[in-house]
């Protein structure tokens, strides 16, 4: 759990770094510059024409004085007077009616309020008409420059430059409809203004200043010219030129940094998500993008299975061919499978021969044909040799909180039921397996505690000489009474423990109670018989068993001969020397060894050829169905016979019935262990069956 939370953390420490964030970085700051930019060529350009027009203002104050001031009482006088002013202007009565007048009356018919910087009161201009009168006054009360006019005016006062002068107009048709004024929009042709602007010293540009004079009986409207020197234009210019400089440098900037994260970005992700050996999708990728995509689409109409894919004896192949040729396969798998699924269906490489598919589905059945369909496909991935495939299928309950890896692990252990198996096939998981894994767990959880608080019982089963019915020996075999469990069979923890390795402390167990118990009835005056306990294979990658099995019989101060130590069969498959030497060194101590389950499933003749053992046990299965028949016998006579020339003794289990005893004893066979004499039993029944000289009928 602590490792998926680590993954999905390192997964979103990489998806933060997604470049998204940085796209939208770029853009705001592209906003904000274009922001900054038309407020600083703003108030520059207000800052120089307010300055201007300041100045013309108070010269016109002047003429309102003259005016004002009654120095002239006569009117001619005063119009002479304003006459020389060397400006044209126009007065105007309340009426409207022009008074008298110098130059062109060339203002507009608005008047329009505007306040200068170092001015408190508001002064009242009009617009000029004529193309020159590029400044006006915009809404907010500000001196706005018409660039449209500017433009057209610059050119036509740069004449020699335009060889057809309706380009003029070409051009203020062309900008007629944008409308747009410095501050109100921006220019496209930056550079023609700058280029046009730099044909002449200084530009002027004419405003009407209007002043009421005669205690507002009278209003005088001034034309102001307000003088730009091209140098302070320029300027302006210069300086916007290199704020965009610089904006452009850190956008250029920006762009790359974000580029670089998203060529790292991908480069990390393909790291994190692919599987280096055959470039497909690795484990990862297919936990975080399935989770994400049963959150977003799992519902009961639309139901997902996970299926775990296993390419049965890869690693066989592997040895055969060679590595990189496997891996060839695993690729040409991969393509197969992720040909044969669905857009919003997933496949991935889990480890080496496995595979994770997230299947859409609407009918258990049609599921099960499409995997086979898979499977039959991929089967014909060699030229010359069919392959086989194993597939486990979990189906995900839409109702049940999300957890891909945990329904994974069941479609596992769904596969792993035909692991005995080499064949294609597949298993769909159910109760049954859930019910297994809650069986294991419930083991599991409680076996250490179970072996400290002794719950584990020892049963012995009596071995009596079918000749004689004379008590010979006996098995020692485990129970164990679990307080919350109940009574467990050893069939159902066993093999759980043989896989956890935790058979190897039972077994010590046993054989410590066993000798206790030995000694405790040889004391007691019993007629003692030997007692055989099972050694676990999974003792053979200790070292020195012999010496362990002596001293724990040792401890109990019990003689050698009273116990026989079973090894099965299967054992005689490991390792063969750490056997051989294991058994000379027991019966060197005097313990006789005997081999368990002889004739169930493989083939032990070899195991007897090398192995020095003093007893063998024929497996139940020989007494079982059809081995009863004549066949039968004959292979169990043989068997007795092999045994008897290898100066082996013999042992028959699971025998039931009257006739086996009896055909059991005209071949010599020297003891019988089977429900026939005797069922497992509790040490104090046992006792009884020590102190009685014959087998009680039953
Ligand atoms: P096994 O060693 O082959 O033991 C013989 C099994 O056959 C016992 O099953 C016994 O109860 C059963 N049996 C004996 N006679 C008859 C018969 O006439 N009919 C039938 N149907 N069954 C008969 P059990 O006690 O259930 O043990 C099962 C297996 O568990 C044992 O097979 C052995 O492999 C393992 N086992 C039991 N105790 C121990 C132990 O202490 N250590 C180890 N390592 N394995 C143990
Ligand atoms: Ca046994
Ligand atoms: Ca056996």
């Amino acid at each position: 759990m602590a490792d998926k939370n680590k993954r999905e953390k390192t997964y979103k420490k990489i998806k933060k770094k997604n470049i998204w964030s940085s796209i939208v970085a770029v853009v705001l700051f592209s906003i904000l510059s274009v922001l900054v930019l038309a407020a600083i060529i703003q108030t520059l350009t207000l800052y120089v024409i307010d300055e201007k027009l300041s100045a013309e203002y108070e010269s016109i104050k002047d003429m309102g004085k003259l005016y004002e001031g009654k120095v002239i009482s006569d009117l001619s006088g005063l119009y002479s007077l304003l006459d020389s002013q060397d400006r044209d202007y126009v007065i105007v009565n309340e009426a409207g009616n022009v008074l008298h007048q110098k130059g062109e009356a060339t203002y507009s018919a608005e008047k329009k309020e505007m306040s200068l910087s170092d001015h408190s009161e508001s002064i009242f201009v009009y617009t000029d008409t004529t193309e020159r009168g590029v400044l006006f006054i915009d809404q907010r009360g500000l001196v706005s420059v018409d660039v449209r006019k500017l433009h057209a005016w610059l050119r036509s006062t740069n004449e020699e430059d335009f060889v057809n002068k309706n380009k003029i107009e070409e051009y203020e048709a062309r900008y007629e409809n944008t409308g747009f004024s410095m501050f109100g929009g921006w220019t496209p042709d930056l550079f023609g203004l700058v280029r046009d602007s730099l044909k002449v010293d200084k530009l002027e540009f004419p405003i009407w200043i209007s002043l009421d004079v005669n205690k507002g009986m009278e209003e005088l409207i001034v034309r102001a010219m307000v003088q730009i020197n091209t140098r302070d234009f320029l300027l302006i210019l210069e300086l916007v030129v290199v704020v965009m400089a610089l904006i452009g440098l850190i956008l250029v900037a920006m762009l790359i940094s974000t580029l670089s994260t998203a060529v790292k970005q991908r480069r990390i992700t393909t790291l994190f998500f692919n599987d280096g050996e055959t470039g497909a999708h690795n484990w990862m990728w297919f936990l975080i993008k399935g989770q994400h995509r049963l959150r977003r689409s799992n519902s009961p109409r639309n139901r997902f299975a996970v299926v775990n894919l296993e390419f049965v004896k890869y690693r066989n192949y592997c040895v055969c061919h060679s590595l990189p040729e496997g891996q060839k396969m695993l690729k040409k798998v991969h393509g197969i499978i992720n040909g044969l699924i669905g857009r919003k269906e997933m496949c991935a490489h889990c480890s080496s021969s496995n595979f994770a598919l997230l299947l859409r589905y609407h009918d258990v059945e049609e599921l099960k044909n499409r995997v086979y369909g898979i499977i039959e496909h991929l089967e014909l991935i060699g030229e010359d040799k069919k392959f086989s495939f194993q597939a486990g299928i979990y189906l995900i309950d839409p109702f049940d909180d999300i957890d891909l890896e945990r329904d994974y692990n069941n479609a596992c252990t769904a596969r792993a039921s035909m692991a005995d198996s080499d064949d294609s096939g597949i298993v769909l998981f159910d109760d049954r397996f859930a019910d297994d894994q809650k069986w294991l767990s419930a083991v599991e959880e409680r076996q250490s505690a179970a072996l400290a608080n002794e719950e584990f019982i020892v049963y012995y089963q009596p071995k009596y000489d079918p000749s004689t019915q004379k008590l010979k020996g006996a098995e020692a075999l485990i129970r164990w009474e679990s307080p919350d469990l109940g009574f467990v069979s050893p069939g159902k923890f066993i093999p759980i423990f043989e896989k956890n390795g935790f058979i190897t402390s039972i077994d010590h167990y046993m054989l410590e109670h066993v000798a206790k118990d030995q000694k405790r009835w040889l004391d007691a005056g019993y007629k003692c018989v030997p007692v055989s306990v099972n050694v676990s294979r999974a003792h053979f990658v200790e070292d020195d068993l012999a010496g362990q099995i002596t001293s724990i019989v040792d401890n109990a101060g019990t003689p050698h001969e009273y116990i026989e130590i079973e090894l099965t069969e299967s054992a005689f498959f490991d390792d063969k020397k750490a056997m051989i030497s294991t058994i000379s060194k027991l019966q060197q101590n005097g313990f006789a060894v005997s081999m368990d389950d002889f004739g169930s499933g493989y083939s032990s003749l070899n195991s007897l050829k090398d192995m020095p053992l003093d007893v063998l046990k024929l497996d139940a299965e020989f007494f079982r169905g059809d081995n009863t028949g004549d066949r039968g016998r004959v292979v169990v006579s043989e068997a007795i016979n092999i045994a008897k020339k290898l100066n082996m003794r013999t042992v028959a289990e699971g025998v039931e019935e009257k006739e086996q005893v009896d055909f059991l004893a005209s071949q010599g066979c020297d003891m019988i262990q089977g429900y026939y004499f005797a069922k497992p039993m509790p040490g104090s029944d046992y006792e009884k069956r020590m102190s009685a000289e014959v087998a009680p009928q039953g």
